[in-house]
């Protein structure tokens, strides 16, 4: 007999809100965990508009693969989207993003 669809997906979207949340929480961290913030001038390569551009670029290219699954593209973009939003809070800061390094 078949579940009710509304039953059927929910451990399934609580599965996925807890994968994104996790990847969310370690991505967005990721700047500052391989630049850690131990005084003013701490942002280098990692911390850069050239890391952004470069992942806009790495995001685009995966959006358009056909051979990627959806699963694993949703993934990639949580983990960009999550490190790219941090470095985007850190340009509005004093200090800003240096261009490269
Ligand atoms: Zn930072």
């Amino acid at each position: 007999m078949p579940l009710d669809r509304t039953v059927q997906n929910k451990p399934m979207q609580s599965e996925k809100l807890a994968h994104s949340a996790v990847i969310g929480a370690l991505y967005g961290a990721m700047p500052d965990i391989l630049e850690p913030p131990t005084n003013r001038f701490h942002r280098k390569f990692f911390h850069s508009f050239t890391t952004l551009g470069a992942f806009i670029l790495i995001l685009r290219r995966v959006e358009q693969r056909q051979d990627y699954s959806a699963g694993f593209k949703a993934m990639i973009r949580s983990s960009l989207l999550a490190y790219m939003t941090h470095l985007l809070l850190d340009s509005r800061t004093p200090m800003g993003l240096p261009l490269i390094f």
